[in-house]
């Protein structure tokens, strides 16, 4: 299969309010720019500087999304041009970004990331880190960021009923943000499922599927 025929695949799977994030960490150019001329124009990084180098290569009209851990101290070198930082789930993190987003004259758009998952190894929020956030003083004097929605990963594991389970329980905290009134921000965005658990994801209610493996094969 091609990298084209793949995301045909793909997209014919998936209902029209979900959007398909490319995710090309690892992968050359030159997949990237097949994947461009078949109508992709959204791609996934998960490392700030490799998808920098492919943002200064790549043509420009293509909307880059940071989904990895982001470290503080490179913020700067994505601000100028990042479209969505997927991973974000610290208050301390949300100050860097909106610090370098002031600098770029910029609001950048930021999901808060959900710990859903029962392993060690993956990052974000719990529901009452996260709403403690949101009520904050210091989070309401931050004008350079705007969050737009939600992202969560379920655990790497064949039992389906669990990830169901984990997304479902990400798509009721979904709700209930939703519905709170954050001035600035829209809560719209509920970013979950990847090559393996994607199916499953839309049907518990993401609106934003992460694909990387199944568009480009495996890393
Ligand atoms: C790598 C990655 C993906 C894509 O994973 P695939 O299994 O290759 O589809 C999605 N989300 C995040 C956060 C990732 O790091």
């Amino acid at each position: 299969m091609s990298i084209k025929n793949n995301l045909l695949e793909i997209k014919s799977n998936l209902p029209n309010n979900v959007t398909l994030v490319a995710v090309s960490k690892t992968k050359p150019i030159a997949d990237l720019l097949e994947a461009y001329e078949s109508g992709q124009r959204i791609f996934g990084e998960n490392k700030i500087q490799e998808m920098t180098t492919k943002w200064l290569e790549m043509p420009k009209d293509i909307e880059w999304h940071m989904i990895g851990h982001v470290q503080s101290n490179k913020v700067k070198f994505m601000a100028p041009y990042v479209n969505l930082i997927h991973g974000v789930e610290s208050f301390k993190l949300l100050e860097e970004i909106n610090k370098q987003a002031f600098k770029n004259n910029r609001v950048i758009d930021c999901l808060l990331q959900l710990f859903i998952a029962d392993e060690e190894t993956k990052f974000g929020l719990n529901e009452t880190e996260l709403f403690e956030l949101i009520a904050s003083e210091e989070f309401k004097n931050l004008k350079n960021i705007r969050i737009v929605g939600l992202m969560g990963m379920a655990t790497f594991t064949d039992n389906q009923n669990k990830i169901n389970l984990e997304f479902k329980n990400l798509k009721i905290i979904f709700e209930k943000i939703k519905h709170q009134n954050l001035n600035n921000h829209k809560i719209e965005i509920l970013s979950m499922g990847m090559s393996g658990d994607y199916k499953i994801a839309i049907a518990c209610g993401s609106t934003m599927v992460r694909i990387g493996s199944s568009i480009f094969g495996g890393r």
